[in-house]
């Protein structure tokens, strides 16, 4: 698999915690480049357009007002496989199911606040990096 790009959002349990350059950490460590970053504060808007999926799921409205009660930072990360290996860095969505090692396992607080987002295809991975970063916003 050819070099890729992810979408990913540091979420804002890690922004609370003071911890997103932990959490960077570990991103790099397994070979991803960070090659966008911005801090910023979600509307409501931008939180429902990005989990639109989830729209008809009963933890939606709490998602939503989790992703808007303070800062993330999103981000692009690209490297080898960059879809899969960021999903296989994060850990299972719900941290007493993550793997050792994982963000999840050593940071996430609960299935809803699990500290972060990363793109499951990279078809979606175009569409949300799309919502947050214009081609100018990427150094790579
Ligand atoms: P992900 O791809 O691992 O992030 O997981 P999903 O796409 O299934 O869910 C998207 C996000 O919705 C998760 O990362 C959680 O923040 C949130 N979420 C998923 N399941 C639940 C749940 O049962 N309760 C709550 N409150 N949030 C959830």
């Amino acid at each position: 698999m050819a070099n890729e790009r992810t979408f990913s959002i540091l979420k804002p349990d890690a922004t609370r915690r003071n911890i997103t350059g932990a959490v960077n950490a570990v991103i790099e460590a397994a070979g991803l480049r960070i090659v966008a970053q911005r801090r910023i504060r979600m509307t409501r808007e931008q939180a429902e357009k990005f989990y639109e999926v989830h729209k008809e799921r009963p933890f939606f409205g709490e998602l939503v007002e989790f992703m808007t009660s303070g800062p993330v930072v999103v981000q692009v990360l690209e490297g080898e496989n960059a879809v899969a290996k960021y999903r296989e860095v994060m850990g299972a969505t719900n941290p007493a199911q993550a793997a050792d090692g994982t963000i999840r396992k050593q940071f996430a607080e609960s299935v809803g606040e699990n500290t972060v987002h990363g793109s499951d295809s990279a078809d979606n991975a175009k569409i949300e990096i799309a919502q947050f970063f214009t081609d100018a916003d990427i150094a790579a």
